[in-house]
């Protein structure tokens, strides 16, 4: 990961970042390239925020396995002062810069002017999953940047950013840094699992209403819903449909406008704003295009965080197959699935085992209507 450092540039400084989630090996790193340096005889000072020592003064500063002689501060101040007594170190290295303020900046460049080699290593964003300055200044600043990814604690993929749970649950944008008699903790998550929760819980649930073929009764479907499941509820439908048409759906309750996908977008958060439940019914597969070569699916996907997909299909022999491949795709885009509605229709229905297998298969529930 390092590069190499260019005989006849050793005397310039540099500034390398090392950023990313909370458990993505960030202070690990650090700690790595400055014990190389030590290893190369060369002279490093260590500043950390966070260990326990009074400030200012020199101790063990350790993570995970690894660990290194650095001075706990609490301000630039403090590091300037210890500076004086160390201005012949090559190296200087920073772990939680992101606590240090927008003064670390400064203090960055003068040394790198200086000549030192200075290594960083922070949070490049809050739990809020917004910027964690001055970590973004330093970004941009600096002649290196690695960000690292943890593993996201829910589905392995890659992390994004640090979850922040307070009893168990995903924290409120607001809540105060500091939570009296609380427990709280943090994981790292990706994208889709990364959550912040508003006080304001303004919106409405989504649910896409998704056939396998065309006329499978997602109508019908969503009626039911409406009479029985959603009785008491603030509902409202969305038609959403490809620019492509190869087949004229029945003409619905709904008058189906073409809108521009900006104007969709307005559209669908008005309708969350305004509903309890916002129905999207989908007309053409998935994977038609809706705007220019943008799809229905990565449309949907947009929404991922907050709507269930319903899935209908025609119970009818042979539906295996394309009820599996629907499934499929739905789930490699993480998407969450509601259930799959089997609707009866004047054909001959499928065996009941069949229904019975896709479930084993999806793990996912079904229903069957008429
Ligand atoms: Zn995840």
């Amino acid at each position: 990961m390092d590069f190499q450092i260019n005989k006849n540039i050793i005397n310039m400084g540099s500034l390398e970042v090392i950023t990313g989630s909370m458990f993505s090996g960030k202070s690990e790193e650090l700690i790595r390239r400055l014990r190389r340096a030590k290893y190369a005889k060369q002279k490093i000072v260590v500043f950390s925020p966070s260990i326990d020592n009074r400030y200012g003064e020199k101790g063990i500063y350790s993570h995970g396995n690894e660990s290194l002689e650095a001075y706990s501060v609490n301000s630039v101040n403090q590091m300037e002062e210890i500076m004086t007594e160390n201005i012949d170190a090559q190296v200087i290295g920073i772990d939680e810069v992101q606590f240090l303020g927008e003064d670390v900046v400064k203090f960055c460049k003068k040394y790198v002017e200086y000549g030192k080699r200075i290594i960083v290593a922070g949070l490049d964003m809050s739990f809020r999953a917004e910027p964690y300055h001055p970590v973004p200044e330093l970004m941009s600043i600096s002649d290196r940047v690695d960000k690292l990814n943890a593993i996201c604690t829910v589905c392995g993929k890659p992390a994004y950013a640090s979850q922040r749970l307070i009893n168990g649950e995903p924290a409120y944008y607001d809540d105060p840094l500091v939570m009296v008699g609380a427990s709280e903790n943090y994981e790292a998550r990706c994208r889709r699992h990364h959550i912040v929760k508003y006080k304001k819980e303004e919106k409405g649930k989504i649910l896409f209403i998704i056939g396998t073929e065309i006329n499978v009764g997602k109508e019908e479907v969503e009626k039911n819903y409406r009479e029985n499941i959603f009785k008491d509820k603030k509902c409202e439908t969305l038609v959403i449909k490809s620019r492509i048409n190869e087949f004229e759906e029945n003409k619905s309750l709904v008058s189906t406008v073409d809108f521009s996908l900006i104007d969709l977008r307005n559209k669908i958060e008005k309708a969350v704003n305004e509903n309890d439940y916002v129905f999207i019914r989908i007309i053409g597969g998935l994977l038609l295009p809706l705007e220019g070569y943008y799809s229905i699916l990565d449309f949907i996907c947009e929404y991922r965080k907050k709507s269930e997909i319903v899935i209908v299909s025609k119970n009818k022999k042979g539906l295996l197959n394309q009820v599996l491949l629907t499934v499929d795709l739905l789930k490699k885009s993480d998407l969450n699935i509601e259930k799959i509605i089997y609707k009866n229709g004047a054909e001959e229905k499928e065996y009941e085992e069949v229904i019975q297998e896709i479930k084993d298969i999806t793990h996912l529930k079904y229903e069957i209507i008429n």
